[in-house]
């Protein structure tokens, strides 16, 4: 991989920003996603005004390296210039025109036959929407549809997981499975089952790993004994669970689960919103990885490293034999969104391909990575480091109490936020979640840029020890 991480910015200056000015309009008027109202109103927020390869900068100037790929998206980093080009290319020459019927666009039939050639063999077929929420939503419809069409109208139960993250409209909330997430809000219950999640790490007391896969498999067939097959869709996993905890299941635990979903018709439905597009080493886990050819894969962020919002749905060619045929005279497939193959987004991501191809980033991660998580390793020296899990680029720190007991410490003691705290003011932004904090960086870290990290690491854990003596 060349090691240049930034590409020439367009000459103009930007503007300078006014922050308090910006913050007030933003405590008044923008409804923050994922935040606590009870803190927010006090704490403020950071402006991140600018960014540059593994980099960002806060209307302050401070300057840190991004330590979670903006939302585990940016895969080919910060400032490419060269995608905002493209972008304004398409949307100079046509920024906009539908899809539906026969309508198309020259990105989108582009980027869709790159996708098919990218995606395991049998995934030759493309349905776009807007982000990760939207391809899992419409993917469920899209099944829904298909045993319609094939006369199996019962067949409608997606199985899930608990602690699995899908997303928040109401389909994707309904099957994302981390409970606090859905606190106060309704979930469509009738349409999904949640199985236990794959921890590893808080297995039942005295279960080998391979025994732990047994019993993780045998619930989904008592689970499809008590429901019937009949009455199930499909089953749906991320590859690594990602914001519910970067959960490895054990070995063979994904090939396992396919074979038994095969056995009795249950679709399998992979959700690579965060491991596509690089971040285990390969375009897609599924196959490379996991060994699995799910029947559909879904992917968002880093297919356009999150320059602009885009979703897509990668579908077989024996579910599109069905979809693909029509229904009943004057029947269209009526779903779709406006911007369903959007010709700036589609730009965007063919750029972003075409860079994570030139600069080998998938070699880089399969390179680096390892590194990452031996060096992260390391960090369990620290008092409250229960476990570091992970894969590659895709990484995670637990913080307990009693590494003994792996007992969990106080919600209060915010533990999570301590460590992110102490990290950003040494120059680097991870994720907090609860007790957890994610390390999920653009793809372009090299074994220097891991070094500087761990250190500080080293020192955020330091920090939040002591501060909690
Ligand atoms: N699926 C997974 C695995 C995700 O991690 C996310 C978002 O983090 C989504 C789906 C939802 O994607 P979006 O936020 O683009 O709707």
């Amino acid at each position: 991989m060349t090691t240049t991480t930034t590409t020439a910015r367009p000459t103009a200056t930007p503007p300078v920003l006014d922050a308090q000015a910006l913050w007030q309009k933003d405590r008044d008027h923008f409804i923050h996603p994922f935040t606590d109202f009870s803190v927010f109103h006090e704490q403020g927020c950071d402006l991140i005004t600018d960014s540059d390869g593994i980099y960002v900068q806060d209307a302050k100037g401070n300057r840190f390296i991004d330590g979670i790929a903006g939302l585990w998206c940016v895969n080919v980093g910060h400032g490419r210039a060269e995608i905002g080009q493209a972008m304004a290319d398409q949307a100079t020459r046509m920024a906009y025109f539908s899809t539906f019927n026969n309508l198309s666009n020259a990105p989108a039939a582009e980027l869709a036959a790159k996708l098919a050639e990218l995606a395991p063999a049998h995934l030759n077929h493309v349905f776009y929407s807007c982000g990760g929420s939207t391809a899992n939503d419409a993917t469920v419809r899209l099944v829904h549809y298909y045993f319609n069409r094939l006369g199996k109208p019962n067949k409608k139960r997606i199985l899930s997981r608990n602690n699995a993250y899908h997303g928040t409209t109401y389909l994707a909330a309904s099957l994302t499975g981390i409970a606090s997430n859905n606190w106060d809000f309704d979930t469509l219950d009738h349409l999904v089952t949640h199985l236990d999640e794959a921890n590893c790490y808080r297995r039942p007391e005295g279960m080998s790993e391979a025994e732990y896969c047994d019993h993780l498999v045998a619930e989904l067939e008592d689970t499809i004994a008590e429901i019937g097959a009949d009455n199930i869709a499909a089953f749906i996993a991320e590859p690594i669970m990602g914001a519910g905890g970067v959960l490895v299941a054990p070995a063979g635990y994904h090939k396992r689960m396919q074979a038994v979903c095969r056995a009795h018709e249950i679709l399998f439905i992979a959700d690579e919103v965060v491991t596509g597009f690089g971040r285990l080493g390969h375009f897609f886990a599924s196959e490379a990885v996991f060994e699995t050819q799910p029947d559909i894969i879904n992917c968002a962020k880093g297919l356009s490293s999150g320059y602009v919002p885009l979703g897509a749905t990668l579908i077989s060619d024996e579910l599109y034999e069905v979809l693909g045929t029509p229904q009943r005279k004057g029947g269209v497939l009526s779903t779709g969104f406006t911007y369903s193959g959007h010709p700036v987004s589609c730009a965007a991501a063919l750029k972003n391909i075409e860079i994570l191809e030139r600069e080998r980033i998938c070699e880089n991660v399969r390179e680096v990575g390892p590194y990452l998580e031996q060096q992260l390793k390391t960090l369990s020296r620290h008092e409250t480091v229960g476990d570091v899990r992970g894969s590659h680029f895709m990484m995670c720190l637990e913080n307990v109490a009693d590494k003994a007991t792996k007992e969990l410490l106080p919600v209060e003691a915010r533990v999570g936020d301590r460590v992110a705290a102490e990290a950003q003011r040494r120059g680097l932004i991870i994720r907090p979640v609860g007790h957890l904090n994610i390390v999920s960086p653009p793809l372009i870290w090299t074994r220097e840029t891991v070094d500087r990290v761990v250190a500080i690491l080293d020192e955020a854990f330091t920090a939040t020890t002591a501060s909690l003596r």
